[in-house]
């Protein structure tokens, strides 16, 4: 009998302990679950300080270039047997190459937004034309802010610009070339750049350039046009969205006359860092926000979750 009113009541205590538990657990999982129903809710748990990782003896200064809807395969170093990167091809072989970086959404403000802050776009959240990059989200700048770095942004993106709070973590923020995207700007973009450097006496420092001519309309300068299209005029306004099916042939020629055109400014880049002794200690890094499809499944332009279009380098 006593061995039976012992086991009912290690039983009841059991129970009880697991109810406890079960409460415990909902109580601490209620803000995960909350939590990405609003991106203001999101916060990181604890700053990331670069001296308490003992790899980081010094800081190094830190080049970003992206290139807005560049295709991993339309570069050499990738395996497209054209010549449309002579100088990022250069750059990988003394660099390292990922071989396989996906995008996290194929167009510009979700994925760069994912690059800058590490959320997938449904965690960050900021996925609409309508978005903005909320001030509760900590991104790269911001970041690297607060471990001391100098931090400046040259773009000529609507996305990148203060219309969506994208500046915030900058200290230097040059969006002047606005309103321009869609014309030739990449040597303008460079020349920013460069002067930049020139002038910039900051140490360390991040530097984030973004370019945008590889994005339709593809109107490559007439040499970089003649590389691929040839010389006589293009039948295309090198737009995807109004492309018949037979042009599209022409539509990729005129893209890889933008993707080289944009090589050979980011080629200038590198070759001031090098001229001006800031090769050393400098951490560049090249990338892509997502790529373009050329009718390989079909349709042309990006928005669409395919490889061509989130294999990025
Ligand atoms: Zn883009």
């Amino acid at each position: 009998m006593n061995m039976k009113i012992r086991y009912a009541a290690r039983l009841k205590v059991i129970i009880l302990a697991l109810s406890l538990l079960l409460l415990v657990a909902i109580w601490v999982s209620l803000p995960s679950l909350t939590k990405n129903k609003n991106t203001a809710q999101i916060e990181v748990k604890s700053p990331v300080h670069f001296s308490s990782y003992p790899y980081f003896s010094y800081l190094p200064n830190i080049v970003l270039i992206t290139i807005d809807t560049l295709r991993a395969d339309h570069l050499g170093s990738y395996g497209y047997p054209r010549s449309t990167t002579p100088e990022l091809d250069h750059l990988a072989r003394q660099s390292v190459q990922f071989t396989r970086i996906i995008s996290q959404a194929p167009w510009t403000l979700p994925s760069i937004i994912s690059t800058f802050t590490g959320f997938t776009p449904l965690v960050h959240d900021v996925l609409q034309e309508t978005s903005k990059v909320p001030d509760s989200l900590e991104t790269l700048p911001e970041l690297l802010q607060k471990n001391n770095y100098f931090t400046s942004g040259v773009i000529n993106h609507l996305y990148l610009s203060r219309k969506y709070n994208f500046q915030h973590g900058f200290d230097f923020f040059d969006d002047s070339l606005l309103g321009h995207e869609n014309a030739v700007s990449a040597p303008a973009v460079a020349d920013m750049t460069i002067q930049w450097l020139q002038n910039n006496e900051e140490k360390p420092f991040f530097l984030f350039t973004h370019f945008f001519d590889p994005h339709s309309n593809y109107v490559p300068p007439r040499i970089y046009k003649k590389m691929f299209f040839g010389p006589q005029e293009a039948t295309t306004r090198g737009n995807p969205q109004d492309c018949p099916r037979e042009k599209i042939p022409e539509l990729l020629d005129l893209y890889d006359g933008e993707v080289r055109h944009t090589d050979k400014q980011v080629g200038r880049i590198i070759f001031f860092l090098k001229q001006h002794n800031q090769w050393r200690d400098l951490m560049l890094i090249c990338n892509a926000d997502h790529g373009e499809e050329f009718g390989d499944d079909g349709s042309t332009g990006h928005l669409f979750l395919r490889h061509e279009i989130l294999n990025v380098p």
